[in-house]
């Protein structure tokens, strides 16, 4: 693998930018979500968090020194501070995990992958909820699996966030016909049927994110 395949804080400063560009974009939609089987705050939660991270990683983050795991854990302490609500903790604690396993320099394959890994643990350590309970771990499982199998064969950290990101996508449309029986639409029971899970579709943005941020730095940009 070249140096430039390599992902760096430019890449992790950018993931941010367009996780707050999706949240922004898509807020009506994961507030309409929420709204069906939650309390309708989960657009709007995720929107102000991500804001306020632009903020925090443009005020606090050199671009000359800084590197992914510092960018990530200045997201993970800014999420758990501006969003309310379970998905809070949840992504703060994902992204925490992810600073972690992304070392100290800039990050191959195999290191994307195990941050994807990380976060998925982060979440699932935290919330207790397993795959198939309708919630964001619908989303963030196969995006880790994925994402190994795409490291496993080569291809390039950019690759593997496409192919987490797709796996991601998958899962949270996996989402509608399960019954919750994790977090606030588990008090719905069998009603949460037939309807996507806010969180797992707001996790496949911000995978989606991460891709395009890799595709945009890749290129020099
Ligand atoms: P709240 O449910 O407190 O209003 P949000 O609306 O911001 O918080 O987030 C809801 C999302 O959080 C759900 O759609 C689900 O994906 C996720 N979630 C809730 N509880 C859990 C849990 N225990 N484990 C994993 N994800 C969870
Ligand atoms: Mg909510």
């Amino acid at each position: 693998m070249t140096n430039s395949e390599l992902l760096s804080s430019a890449w992790a400063q950018e993931w941010m930018k367009s996780c707050a560009a999706a949240a922004r974009e898509h807020r009506e939609e994961l507030i309409e979500l929420d709204r069906a089987i939650g309390d309708s705050d989960h657009g709007e939660n995720v929107d102000r968090g991500f804001r306020a991270v632009v903020d925090k990683v443009a005020a606090e983050i050199s671009s000359d020194d800084s590197t992914v795991a510092d960018v990530l854990k200045l997201t993970a302490k800014t999420l758990m501070s501006t969003v309310g609500g379970a998905s809070g903790p949840l992504l703060g604690t994902a992204f925490l995990r992810a600073a972690k396993a992304a070392g100290t320099g800039d990050i191959d394959a195999s290191t994307t992958a195990a941050l994807i890994e990380a976060a998925l643990e982060g979440i699932m350590t935290r919330g207790k909820a397993t795959e198939g309970e309708k919630t964001m771990v619908d989303a963030w499982a196969p995006a880790a699996r994925a994402a190994r199998d795409a490291a496993d064969a080569a291809q390039s950290p950019a690759e593997v966030l496409r192919a987490a990101s797709d796996a991601a996508a998958a899962g949270a449309d996996a989402t509608i016909p399960m019954v919750a029986t994790k977090g606030r639409a588990s008090y719905l029971g069998e009603r949460s049927a037939g309807h996507k899970d806010p969180g797992a579709a707001s996790s496949a943005l911000f995978l989606a994110a991460a891709a395009d941020a890799a595709d945009t730095t890749g290129k020099g940009a």
